[in-house]
């Protein structure tokens, strides 16, 4: 099967009406470029930065990270590489933020939240990104959002950076921004977020345990957990309506994006990019091959 599976890895899919179907890779450090790339990835939809300030003693310096993030975009251009601004909470510790002690870290000081109050941390991620956009089709995701505030002070600090950067005479270069639609309450706002935004990738891990008011950690409401709920599946439908009919690219980077099952509905209901892990691209694009007709 993994022989049949290999025919597909080169396979580039296009609806009908030409628009293409974005297969893409979940990453979390340019380790996993070669297997994403091996196992035809058409870019990356989601590389994941918190194992970048995780695995390091300390907060990674802008030069550290650009270095990183110049490789990713060198690696896949002319393909696109969607790197989402850190996404950490008082789960996932990082040596350099001092986290609060939470009643309930899920609902708490986490990803855009916490960047925005610390620009300290959240500048640096910004201005390598700006830079790494010279190399490569760089776009920019933030994670967690649940407000349109969030998006205006995010380019706040982007347009803060990109003067900093050209008062430096440092080379940058622009970027597509999007979110992750992963709260209820971005869903609610889809309409007004897609006309801020360049693209929605929706983050069905998350979106699923928010929606659904359970726990993605908790075995015990596992059956809760399940993306294929009707309610689920409605906020799914509601965010491709208002990306489409804005006109913006709505892709998804949960784990969701791999279920073949269910990856009829959301081409149905107008999704052009699909990204998971490097071992499930092949099963998904023959999938998405067979649904779209060659
Ligand atoms: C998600 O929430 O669906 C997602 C892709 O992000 P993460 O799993 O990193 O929270
Ligand atoms: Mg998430």
């Amino acid at each position: 099967e993994e022989e049949a599976l290999r025919a597909f890895r080169d396979l580039r899919p296009r609806r009908a009406d030409g628009t293409q179907i974005e297969v893409a890779a979940n990453i979390g450090s340019i380790e996993e470029i070669d297997a994403a790339r091996e196992a035809g990835a058409m870019g990356v939809g989601l590389f994941r930065t918190e194992l970048l300030f995780m695995k390091h003693g300390g907060l990674p310096t802008e030069d550290m990270q650009y270095e990183v993030y110049a490789e990713a975009a060198r690696a896949f251009a002319p393909d696109p590489v969607i790197i989402r601004t850190l996404d950490i909470g008082g789960d996932k510790p990082v040596a350099g933020v001092v986290f609060p002690q939470e009643a309930n870290p899920f609902l708490g000081w986490r990803g855009v939240r916490m960047c925005l109050d610390r620009p300290d941390v959240f500048k640096p991620q910004l201005r390598a990104l700006l830079r790494a956009a010279t190399l490569g089709n760089v776009k920019v995701m933030l994670p967690m959002v649940s407000t349109l505030d969030e998006v205006t002070r995010s380019r706040a600090l982007i347009d803060e950076c990109k003067a900093e950067l050209a008062a430096e005479g440092k080379a940058f270069a622009d970027f597509a921004l999007g979110v992750m639609i992963e709260t209820p309450a971005a869903v609610f706002v889809a309409r007004n977020l897609a006309r801020q935004v360049d693209f929605f990738s929706i983050g069905t891990n998350d979106l699923t345990q928010y929606v659904m008011a359970a726990d993605r950690l908790n075995p015990q409401i596992a059956a809760l957990n399940d993306v294929a709920n009707p309610a689920v599946l409605a906020a799914i439908e509601m965010t491709a309506r208002a990306g489409t009919e804005a006109g913006i690219m709505v892709g998804m980077c949960g784990e969701a994006a791999a279920r073949t099952d269910l990856v009829p509905k959301f081409l149905a209901m107008g999704l052009t990019e699909l990204s998971m892990s490097p071992a499930a691209i092949p099963r998904a694009k023959k999938c998405i091959a067979a649904e779209l007709g060659g």
